[in-house]
């Protein structure tokens, strides 16, 4: 194994100590709060915060995609691909957060950080986006090497998603074959494998990337989870499957040059490595590779019932009854639902589509007798088909559902905080973050026995597992399952082993705090070998 190198203190040939001080460097397309459309920005938001907190020297760097107004302009400019790129600089909670400036990033999205940072509405991509990430990337490498708060050779770089993997490739093959960053070390991890960065491969030439990197990116799609108007398509405009469509995929390239391959659970490594179902046709080189599962932390200021400013009455751990308690009349009151402390009230709050189950949850509905003594109350939004069936509730179930369709904040802390249970009933789920803001308030998650729910929530002690679903169609032994959990739930509430249950729940520690010790764990391996 590698020894120290003599600037960090360590006595030649000595073993680091674990608490050994490194310079980290988060490289992603979005970091919350500044940017998100989902768990990514959350990640690259919480994790470095908690990493600086343990005594690293923590970096990230994204794109400037909105006028800041906490970031300064360093005055520093590169050019990259022919284009004039500068860096803007933020310090926030022990992190040093850079931004990418250039008319390809700030322009096209002006701010609209939730769905406009890829394409300009959810599913499109812009038809510039290797152009654009590509240049992000080799930015992000000029950033660590000009800006002179930034650290050099020595650091350590956590790629995130398909939007970053020209990183490790561009190091190996370019970078350090001139003699930089010979030293850096590179970690990849996947958030979502779903999203892959899958293109057709007439335009990859244009990107210079090295051409001995050509086979890293070489892709064929089993079937086509690229849909568009080059996509042969029968009379109905059913895109063709089954055959073998010539791809460029970046995730693919990432996963072969990185260092190491990291994800978000260890059940959603051991899925992702499992088959081209669960691995969506990356298995194969994500089992070559290797990888390893981190659960997600959460952020306990935002999702806290003690912090709560959507909470009139706020509690914890030693108030729990009488704070869910008040929480769940408003609740009943505002979903217009019958105000009765003594009916079980679950909720769900997530996107409207098939990756979160919410179709297999309104099978379930129409499963459960009519005099079953539940209620139920749905927040999200999503695709136009469900908005409707999720608006249509009341009519459907008086007095017993309620649907919400909005994206609406206080609605989902006014659920977390009120509901007795939530449902989480996805098909798939990398990590999963709404089961663990409901564990922090006290209310018990069913979920679907995927991913990071696995993980997460332990049957009969934080929760109660709902079994896997068939990840590609709607199958009415899901929608049976979730019925008959609910109904065992139910039974559940009031007695001793619900409040246990809710007690163990909200006294965990779903901060960043232990998954950061992980992620430490892991990147001073890297670095100097194994302790
Ligand atoms: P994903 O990132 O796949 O969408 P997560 O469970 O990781 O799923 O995170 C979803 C986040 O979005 C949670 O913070 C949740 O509260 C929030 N959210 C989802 N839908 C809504 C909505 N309709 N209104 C308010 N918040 C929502």
């Amino acid at each position: 194994a590698p020894t120290a190198p003599s600037s960090y203190g360590g006595a030649q040939g000595s073993t680091p100590s674990k608490a050994q001080a490194m310079d980290i460097v988060f490289i992603s397309a979005e970091v919350a709060p500044w940017s998100k459309t989902g768990g990514l920005g959350d990640v690259v938001g919480g994790l470095p915060i908690a990493l600086a907190q343990r005594g690293h020297r923590v970096f990230s760097i994204a794109p400037r995609y909105d006028q800041y107004r906490d970031a300064w302009d360093t005055s520093v400019t590169v050019n990259v691909m022919g284009e004039d790129v500068r860096f803007f600089h933020t310090v926030k909670k022990g992190v040093h957060r850079v931004w990418i400036d250039h008319p390809w990033f700030l322009s096209k999205v002006w701010g609209m950080t939730g769905s406009k940072l890829y394409g300009s509405k959810s599913g499109a991509d812009y038809v510039d986006n290797q152009k654009r990430f590509t240049m992000f990337c080799r930015a992000a490498l000029e950033a660590m090497k000009t800006l002179p708060f930034m650290p050099g050779e020595d650091a350590m770089i956590v790629c995130n998603d398909w939007h970053t993997a020209p990183v490790p490739v561009l190091l190996k093959n370019e970078y350090q074959k001139r003699g930089e960053f010979v030293n850096t070390k590179t970690a990849m991890c996947i958030h979502n494998i779903a999203f892959q960065g899958r293109f057709w491969r007439d335009s990859f030439g244009e990107l210079g990337m090295p051409a001995e990197a050509t086979d890293l990116f070489t892709f064929e799609d089993g079937y086509p989870k690229v849909f568009d108007e080059r996509t042969p398509a029968d009379e109905n405009g059913t895109p063709a499957t089954g055959a073998n469509f010539a791809k460029t995929n970046w995730l693919k390239a990432g996963i072969l040059a990185c260092d190491k391959l990291l994800t978000v659970s260890p059940n959603y490594a051991t899925e992702i490595a499992s088959g081209p179902a669960l691995g969506v046709e990356l298995d194969k080189w994500v089992r070559s590779k290797g990888v390893e599962g981190i659960v997600n932390g959460m952020d306990v200021e935002e999702w806290s019932p003690a912090l709560d400013k959507f909470l009139k009455f706020k509690y914890d751990a030693t108030t729990v009854e009488a704070g869910k308690a008040f929480a769940k009349s408003q609740l009943q009151r505002e979903a217009g639902l019958p105000v009765d402390p003594s009916v079980p009230v679950f909720g769900f709050i997530g996107r409207l589509e098939e990756q979160k189950g919410v179709d297999i949850l309104l099978a379930a509905l129409k499963k459960l007798p009519k005099s079953a003594p539940v209620q139920v109350v749905v927040l999200g939004t999503g695709k136009k088909a469900l908005e409707a069936q999720v608006k249509a509730l009341e009519s459907r179930f008086p007095g017993m559902a309620a649907g919400v369709v909005k994206f609406d904040s206080a609605m989902a802390h006014c659920i977390t905080a009120g509901a007795d249970f939530m449902l989480v009933p996805s098909r798939f789920e990398p990590c999963g973050l709404i089961q663990l803001h409901a564990m922090q308030y006290g209310t018990v998650p069913l979920v679907a026995s995927t991913g990071g729910l696995v993980d997460t929530v332990k049957e009969g002690v934080t929760g109660f597992q709902m079994g896997a679903f068939d990840p590609d169609s709607m199958s009415d032994v899901d929608a049976e399952s979730v019925a008959q959990t609910m109904l065992r739930a139910a039974e559940t509430y009031g007695t001793p082993a619900y409040k246990a249950m809710r007690d163990r729940c909200i006294s965990q520690d779903l901060s960043w705090a232990q998954p950061a010790k992980k992620w430490e764990a892991v990147l001073t391996e890297m670095k100097f070998g194994p302790g």
